[in-house]
């Protein structure tokens, strides 16, 4: 009998064929979700922990840990040669960044991937080239992707060629530092007569914020919505799109509410864009996970910004596609195909999550500190994604999203329906959180509506301030 090739099917389940160990190069809920793909994956787990966190539960589940330094990030999370010499005792064979710290460092990447470990990710030029935004925005125009209009690339030293340009975008304009991230180093202005001062201050903070002066124009889009598109890509130039997801309600740039699919927005024009991101990603040969953020005006796509890593908001579009987004990454970064193509995948029902903070909910000031009561929600379309549990201790240190809230239903209604009762079954005490925000918002008339534009939440919690 002659031999015949395992089906796709059989390979794909050989944890064999994947990683025997990844190291996990973050912390809190997504370091506990990646840990859980893995587990599901027949993957072992190295955990790497900052002082501050060495006694979390999560890290105890992991097969091993290390501490790889003091709690102030500097020291650990973002400890490239901590974080690689633990790859190297623990016999690791791949590194997971998780989102933020390291994931969108170029530079890392390519450590890891000199010091012989597969950086779970794209590969460091493609991170590199859409890490700085305006060789990210040429390479998307290049690939047939709508941007904002603007300058053509960074802007001169040239004043008069600066005021020509504004001019033939058009006030308003917005000027944003090509290194940014985090929602800073941008500026609105609204007259030429600002415009000089403007760019000058904007260079100067860019140069010391990002150690990159450069900067480039926009035209400001006064009532946008923020509209993504997740993708999914191989090393063999197979690319999908996962559909949108409608992240605008947002306080300083943060979003809070995300949901998918986008309320009211024609799934001819999602198609569209949604082929336009796939198809970039094949010209730009991309590799895993990402996101391509797009500002959403009449009608209208204008992509802002791509985000080469896994984000806090996937698991809204894993709800309403059934496909478990971080063990994709996994797999494709260990050099597999994708295991569907376009007409393979389908969208069901609607998904909304809530990010949990530790948070004061009406002055937003961080709540670090012992929870003394967690009982999260539960029932049909609800899932949590937290590593918090009762006597935990909320560090000071990072970042205050405790977790994520996520509701699915077969239509808008429902997922809200369901999100209104996890939000009032879920119990936190001895921080404060903003599930009191939450629950105003999901009575809110302009939310339930839906499509709301990116600057909606600030506009009503300055309402709410002139009426306390
Ligand atoms: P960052 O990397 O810092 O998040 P982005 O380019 O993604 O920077 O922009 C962050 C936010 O700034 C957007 O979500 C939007 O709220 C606002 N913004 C950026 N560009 C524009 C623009 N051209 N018009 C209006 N708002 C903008």
């Amino acid at each position: 009998m002659a031999l015949r090739a395992p089906s796709s099917a059989i390979v794909a389940k050989n944890p064999n064929q994947l990683f025997g160990k990844v190291l996990i190069a973050n912390r809190g809920e997504i370091a506990l979700r990646i840990q859980r793909a893995c587990r599901e994956l027949g993957i072992k787990t190295v955990m790497v922990h900052s002082e501050a966190d060495r006694d979390a539960k999560y890290i105890r589940l992991a097969d091993e840990s290390v501490c790889i330094g003091p709690a102030a990030s500097a020291g650990s999370y973002l400890n490239i040669p901590a974080i690689i010499a633990a790859a190297e005792v623990t016999d690791a064979q791949a590194i997971h960044p998780g989102y933020g710290f390291l994931s969108e460092n170029a530079d890392f990447a390519e450590k890891v991937e000199r010091s012989g470990f597969v950086f779970i990710g794209p590969r460091p030029d493609t991170i590199r080239l859409m890490g700085d935004k305006v060789s990210a925005k040429a390479a998307m125009l290049k690939a047939g992707v709508p941007c904002v209009p603007g300058s053509e690339g960074s802007l001169p030293e040239d004043a008069k060629e600066i005021v020509r340009i504004a001019r033939a975008v058009g006030y308003p304009v917005i000027i944003k530092a090509a290194g940014g991230g985090g929602g800073r180093g941008m500026r609105v202005v609204h007259t030429e007569a600002a415009l000089i001062s403007a760019v000058a201050l904007t260079r100067a903070e860019a140069g010391a914020a990002f150690g990159n002066p450069t900067v480039y124009m926009e035209k400001f889009l006064d009532r946008p919505r923020h509209i993504e598109i997740q993708v999914l890509a191989d090393e063999h130039k197979n690319a999908v799109y996962l559909f949108e997801r409608d992240c605008s309600m947002q306080r300083r740039h943060q979003k809070i509410i995300e949901e998918a699919p986008a309320p009211g927005i024609s799934a001819r024009a999602l198609m569209r864009i949604g082929e336009r991101c796939a198809d970039a990603c094949r010209k730009i040969s991309y590799r895993g996970a990402g996101t391509f953020e797009f500002l959403y005006q009449d009608d209208e796509f204008f992509f802002i910004e791509m985000n080469t890593r896994v984000q806090v908001e996937h698991p809204v579009t894993e709800l309403i596609t059934g496909i478990d987004i971080v063990q994709e990454q996994i797999r494709v970064a260990a050099g597999q195909k994708l295991r569907f193509r376009q007409r393979d995948l389908a969208r069901r029902g609607h998904a909304i999550e809530c990010r949990i903070n530790a948070e004061d909910p009406f002055t937003f000031v961080p709540s670090p500190g012992r929870i003394t009561s967690w009982h999260p929600p539960g029932g049909p379309g609800i899932r949590v994604d937290s590593h918090v549990y009762a006597n935990y201790f909320v560090p000071p240190h990072y970042d205050s999203m405790i977790g994520k809230l996520i509701a699915y239903g077969d239509t808008r209604d429902q997922a809200i329906a369901r999100m209104r009762i996890a939000l009032s079954e879920m119990v936190v005490e001895g921080i404060k959180t903003n599930i009191p925000l939450h629950q105003e918002l999901l009575q809110d008339e302009k939310f339930l509506r839906g499509g709301t534009s990116i600057h909606y939440l600030e506009e009503r919690l300055a309402k709410r301030k002139t009426a306390a």
